[in-house]
């Protein structure tokens, strides 16, 4: 766990979290300021900083990320989804530990910016 993490610290649950979904490798709990009527950061419980971060050594931990939002975009009973996942500054990232965002519950708009 890296002590100044805020998603670090929500998996050590240092810092509560509404969670959604748990394993061995995942958590996933409700994003504190939600953008869509669903909106769940799906997080390695190991700290990998960002996607710019994954390698061959950890990607395992990318693949469990997925199947754990399309277990949770199941039982959420979400018909569509978006799974965003922001890199680096200019990426718009703001936690600096690798997350996907996964939205939905509505129409959500073609364009992305
Ligand atoms: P980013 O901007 O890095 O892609 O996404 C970070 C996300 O984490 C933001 O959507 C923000 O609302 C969410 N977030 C930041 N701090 C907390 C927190 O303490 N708890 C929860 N549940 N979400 C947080
Ligand atoms: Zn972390």
């Amino acid at each position: 766990m890296l002590t100044d993490c805020i998603f670090c610290k929500i998996i050590a649950s240092v810092i509560p979290s509404d969670k959604v979904y748990e394993d061995e490798f995942v958590l996933a709990f409700r994003d504190i300021a939600p953008a869509a009527p669903v909106h769940i950061l799906v997080v390695p419980k190991t700290h990998v900083a960002s996607a710019a971060d994954v390698t061959p050594e950890n990607s395992d931990l990318v693949a469990a990320c997925f199947r754990a939002i399309a277990q949770i975009a199941r039982e959420q009973g979400m018909e569509g989804f978006r799974v965003i996942s922001n890199s680096g500054a200019e990426g718009g990232q703001t936690v600096f530990h690798l997350h996907f965002h996964l939205l939905g519950g509505k129409q959500l708009p073609a364009n992305l910016l």
